[in-house]
């Protein structure tokens, strides 16, 4: 039990089901017809049990161990049927012949005639009529909750504890009473009861939809919260220098688009605010973020802050080096990268312990790099703006450090006092603005509602030099090809990546044991031992892909690979072994010196190399529909025709729903809104991560209910700021931060 997270009764009042199985109707045995479910009723008129082949097992174990097999004849008004259990002699006694008993099962035919095969039964009081009610069964009539099991604890057993105590329970429902009868919602209680053992398939909607709501609105309470204890931190107010802004965008080397310039003003406008900035850049990959935030982090450069660019991993972190160094053609303004193996500011390497000390003079205006710069000993003290890209790939414990500002020392606590501290602008008290950004494109009404603490700011349109990617499936027939048709456009200088497929079958099995495995906290042995097992096997796939395609398929042609486990940089520390380094790779990659990069998915974040135009995936199949969008972003970045070519392992012949998707459309927003349909929106990327429960991510797709929670938790909050008036609310809402806290 305690496996499945349930140690309370209340735990397990709210084991909610995933299914029903619909026995609604007690069917006379005469009607039954095969392959129907059904229920039936009467009396067990004769039953045996046999033991199979006792003889053809003996020696294992030194026990003769055959299979039980009971046959039973079950006779109502209209009829009899043959029954049969395998494997419960128990059952011979449990059903001894005069007992009446309902059955649910399915109906199968063999040599011996049609028969129920296995079924679920109970005892019934006795009469054959199968056209008198039976009241109080619990798994063979009326819709049947069937629950997340594991090992030991099966739908039936849950069955059993749940529909006693649904009785005689008392719930005091934290949802105002007034909510309630404005949408017509059933009381806790009997949506409870109702999503436990419903009468119909619409009551076990709507208490379904009843219980999605409390905990939206709870969520959306939770987000004003949070949004209004950030409203009152302290923050460095930058002020809106037009002509400034003007000018940097005028000596770019493109126009901006319109999306650009709006997600631009609107940062820029949150920048003069002497609170925090809280604030979500979406934006489709190649869609142009990373110029946009660079834009606010000019001007407070210009102002004399420091803006932290934090990304997640060192490749991105040097391209985005690269990128903001060349964009930035002002020599008043430093720029820092600091990884675990760089740190240089502009174009001189330096030293890290020199790089933090001039780190902490306010000396270096913008700061590029990993989670290295969340170290302790690093100090930022004139930090105004904290940008994180590609923030999904960001642990929620690491957005938390982040948020928190100047790590080092701006605790929850501090920012409590920062309320009403007086220190000065270079104080620990400060809290930075922040700006996320991420190329998980989510409608604007889900986004509002998984991330309510945060404004947003949408990057629809792409840059005005671009050409749709033409995308195609790759059977094994067409391959050659294929191959043939990537050495033309090497030959007419073009690039190409190869994403080698991630090997996860290992994982994939451990997960399907444990399909509760969300709810088991595991050991962080347990999760080093995962990463390190498919680093492992993400590398293997990568050597082998790069000697078929060097040695086999592409000799005449330069190839190049890229995987974890090389070292970041080179000649630093044993590691590197004087190996070749992943920056190497890039950059030889980035100058046009290799002509094909095969890589494990590290190249699915960020990396911009505008001459690359065919990003090939080998074994597409196993990928989601949203990295697959991510991979061909990497392409497209120019104005050259570019292509992104699913392989598809040799075994797979079936082309998913997914990649007929990802062919027939290239706009994230759109492939989101189908991936939801195809997934659900739990599976969604990102979404996971939000801390919500999962009755109310079932409901996402829900926008009308969405939008009853956001109102309705305004209003609460509107009326009650504190919600004294509602202690079971807030009481609820306690409980329901100690699960989705960031902490
Ligand atoms: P992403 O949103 O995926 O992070 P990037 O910021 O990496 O995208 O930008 C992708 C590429 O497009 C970069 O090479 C960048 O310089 C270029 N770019 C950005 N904005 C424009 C624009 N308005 N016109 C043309 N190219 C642009
Ligand atoms: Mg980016």
């Amino acid at each position: 039990m305690s496996r499945l997270g349930i140690k309370t009764l209340k735990d397990l009042l709210w084991h909610l089901p995933t299914r029903y199985e619909n026995y609604s109707e007690t069917i006379p045995i005469s009607d039954i017809a095969l392959d129907q479910k059904v229920n039936v009723q009467g009396e067990v008129v004769k039953i045996t049990t046999k033991k199979l082949f006792p003889r053809l097992r003996q020696g294992f174990g030194g026990q003769a161990r055959g299979m039980f097999i009971t046959n039973a004849i079950v006779r109502d008004m209209s009829g009899a049927v043959k029954v049969v259990w395998f494997n419960q002699p128990f059952i011979e006694n449990q059903l001894a012949e005069g007992t009446f008993v309902s059955l649910a099962g399915k109906v199968k035919t063999g040599k011996n005639g049609t028969y129920l095969s296995s079924p679920t039964y109970e005892k019934v009081r006795p009469t054959t009529d199968y056209r008198l009610p039976t009241t109080s069964l619990k798994h063979t009539k009326g819709l049947i909750p069937v629950y997340p099991e594991t090992e030991g604890v099966t739908s039936k057993y849950l069955r059993f504890l749940i529909k006693p105590m649904l009785l005689n329970i008392r719930l005091n429902d934290p949802t105002p009473e007034t909510i309630l009868k404005k949408y017509n919602f059933p009381s806790l209680i009997d949506a409870v009861k109702n999503i436990h053992f419903p009468h119909s398939e619409d009551s076990a909607k709507i208490a379904k939809e009843r219980l999605a709501f409390d905990d939206l609105m709870l969520f959306q309470i939770k987000a004003l919260l949070e949004r209004r204890k950030m409203n009152q931190l302290r923050s460095v107010p930058i002020p809106f220098n037009k002509e400034l802004v003007k000018n940097f965008i005028t000596g770019l080397p493109f126009e901006l688009t319109k999306d650009q310039k709006v997600a631009a003003w609107e940062i820029l406008k949150d920048l003069q605010k002497k609170y925090p900035m809280n604030r979500l850049m979406e934006g489709d990959v190649g869609s142009g973020k990373t110029v946009v935030a660079l834009t606010a982090a000019y001007q407070t450069a210009k102002a004399e802050y420091q803006t932290v660019f934090m990304v997640p991993t060192e490749v991105l972190a040097n391209q985005h080096f690269k990128t903001i160094t060349s964009l930035v053609n002002d020599s008043s303004v430093k720029i820092g990268l600091l990884t675990a193996s760089t740190s240089k500011i502009n174009n001189e390497n330096i030293s890290k312990k020199i790089f933090k000390e001039r780190l902490s003079s306010g000396e270096i205006d913008i700061i590029i790099g990993t989670h290295a710069i969340l170290q302790k000993d690093v100090s930022l003290n004139r930090l105004a703006l904290l940008v994180i890209d590609e923030q999904h790939r960001f642990g929620i414990n690491q957005r938390a450090a982040l948020v928190r500002g100047n790590n080092a020392d701006l605790t929850q606590k501090d920012a409590e006092a920062a309320r009403t501290s007086a220190s000065g602008p270079h104080g620990s008290a400060y809290v930075p603005h922040l700006l996320s950004m991420t190329a998980t494109p989510i409608p604007r009404t889900l986004a509002l509602t998984i991330y309510g603490d945060l404004d947003i700011s949408i990057i629809r349109e792409k840059p005005k030099n671009r050409q749709k990617i033409i995308t195609k499936i790759i059977g094994q027939n067409r391959r050659r090809s294929a191959y043939q048709f990537i050495r033309e456009e090497v030959k007419k200088g073009k690039q190409v990546f190869v994403v080698c497929p991630r090997i996860e079958a290992t994982q994939n099995n451990i997960e399907q044991t444990q399909n509760v495995a969300e709810k088991i906290p595991r050991s962080s042995a347990y999760v080093r031992r995962q990463s390190a097992l498919a680093l492992w096997q993400d590398v293997k796939a990568v050597e082998e892909e790069y000697k078929k395609l060097s040695q086999e398929v592409f000799p005449d042609l330069k190839v190049a690979m890229l995987h974890g486990k090389m070292p970041v940089r080179k000649g630093r520390g044993l590691a590197s072994g004087g190996k070749i380094s992943k920056e190497e790779i890039m950059e030889r990659f980035r100058n046009g010196e290799t002509d094909i990069l095969v890589s494990t998915s590290v190249i699915e974040v960020g990396v911009d190399i505008p001459n690359a135009t065919i990003m090939a995936v080998e074994s597409a199949e196993r990928f989601g529909l949203a990295q697959l969008h991510q991979f061909r972003g990497r392409v497209g970045r120019s104005e050259h025709q570019s292509y992104c070519l699913l392989f598809l392992s040799s075994g797979d012949k079936s082309v998913s729903q997914r990649l007929k998707a990802l062919v027939a459309c290239d706009d994230g927003f759109e492939l989101a809104e189908k991936d939801m349909a195809i997934r659900g929106p739990g599976e969604f990327m990102g979404i996971k991560q939000s801390g919500m429960p999962d009755l109310a991510m079932a409901s996402l797709a829900n926008v009308e209910l969405i939008k009853k929670a956001r109102l309705e938790a305004r209003l609460l909050l509107k009326e009650d700021p504190s919600l004294k008036k509602y202690p079971l609310l807030l009481g609820r809402l306690n409980d329901f931060q100690r699960f989705t806290h960031f902490e």
